[in-house]
């Protein structure tokens, strides 16, 4: 497995490869890996075939944090990170630093930014406004290091897998998005490298946002629902956990991502919860 550390680094190596016709398979990470990241490892891989690349980025990106959220204490464990790569056949580990990803940026000799208008408005981007503009910019700039042709992307961050498909389009970044399905803990939590941060009474209660899926997508299958009664459902739902409180709900078309007042089979929900500091999402088809 190779050790890149510099955009130059990584695009040398893929460029060696796509003489030769390789298909690079590509997958972003801010590390701490788990599971659900080993399984778009393995989706990256099916696509490009054995005789293809796959390559994994590990990079905590400070762009797409606020000041007041958690870069500082983002769970990091490289050597494990490594070995799990390994153990699932990763050709290549992109490993920037900050120094080489935004040489200058605190001194003023970083100056441009990637920004998607639309899809990253609400929901996520309602709640952190400047995120999506740190993950827009980091993304163009791993693709334009790596040189994929096509890149994996997880369900569990829906929003930001429909920003990074337009973001794709847009700028005409010749690879293809595809987007993975979510992988959870046998009693229905999200894989997150943020769940280390859960307390015993915390992560006990974390099962509210799959069991508000799970109840909303039953009370969906028979008959359309309007989404203010969604809404205050999933509201009592999080109430009734002392160490939970919701940021937002929302239920959207899966595509445009607008809201959709009378929610039926095919809408998709969203929701972010509050654990103390703690902030976890998930969303699903309903
Ligand atoms: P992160 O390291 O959390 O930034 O995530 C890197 C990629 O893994 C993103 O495309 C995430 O959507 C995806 N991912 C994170 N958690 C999961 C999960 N539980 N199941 C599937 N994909 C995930």
């Amino acid at each position: 497995m190779r050790i890149a550390k510099t955009p130059a680094a990584i695009q040398r190596l893929a460029r060696i490869w796509k003489q030769d016709g390789v298909r690079i398979g590509f997958v972003p990470t801010m590390g701490y890996l788990h599971e659900g990241h080993a399984s778009l490892i393995r989706v990256a891989r099916r696509r490009v075939g054995t005789a293809g690349k796959v390559v994994v980025s590990i990079y905590v990106n400070p762009t797409q944090f606020a000041p007041n959220e958690d870069l500082s204490r983002y769970p990091r464990d490289l050597p494990r990170d490594l070995r799990m790569c390994r153990a699932e056949g990763v050709d290549a580990v992109f490993l920037p630093s900050d120094a080489v990803m935004y040489p200058g940026r605190d001194a003023g000799g970083y100056s441009t930014y990637v920004v998607e208008e639309r899809l990253s408005l609400g929901m996520e981007g309602g709640s952190r406004p400047t995120h999506f503009r740190g993950v827009t910019t980091v993304v163009a700039k791993l693709f334009n290091a790596v040189l994929p042709d096509i890149a994996v992307f997880g369900a569990k961050d829906w929003q930001q897998a429909a920003v990074i498909r337009r973001m794709t389009a847009d700028l005409n970044f010749p690879l293809r998005i595809e987007v993975a399905p979510t992988h959870r803990e046998p009693d229905g939590l999200a894989m997150s490298s943020r769940n280390v941060y859960l307390n015993p009474e915390q992560r006990a209660q974390a099962v509210v946002l799959s069991r508000a899926l799970r109840e909303c997508r039953r009370r969906v299958a028979r008959r359309r629902i309007p989404a203010t009664e969604l809404r205050n459902q999933v509201m009592a739902m999080v109430s009734a956990c002392s160490a939970a409180r919701l940021d937002y709900v929302e239920f959207f078309d899966p595509d445009t991502l607008e809201p959709v007042a009378r929610v039926g089979k095919g809408s998709r929900m969203a929701l972010a919860v509050f654990f103390g500091h703690t902030r976890l999402i998930d969303n699903g088809g309903l």
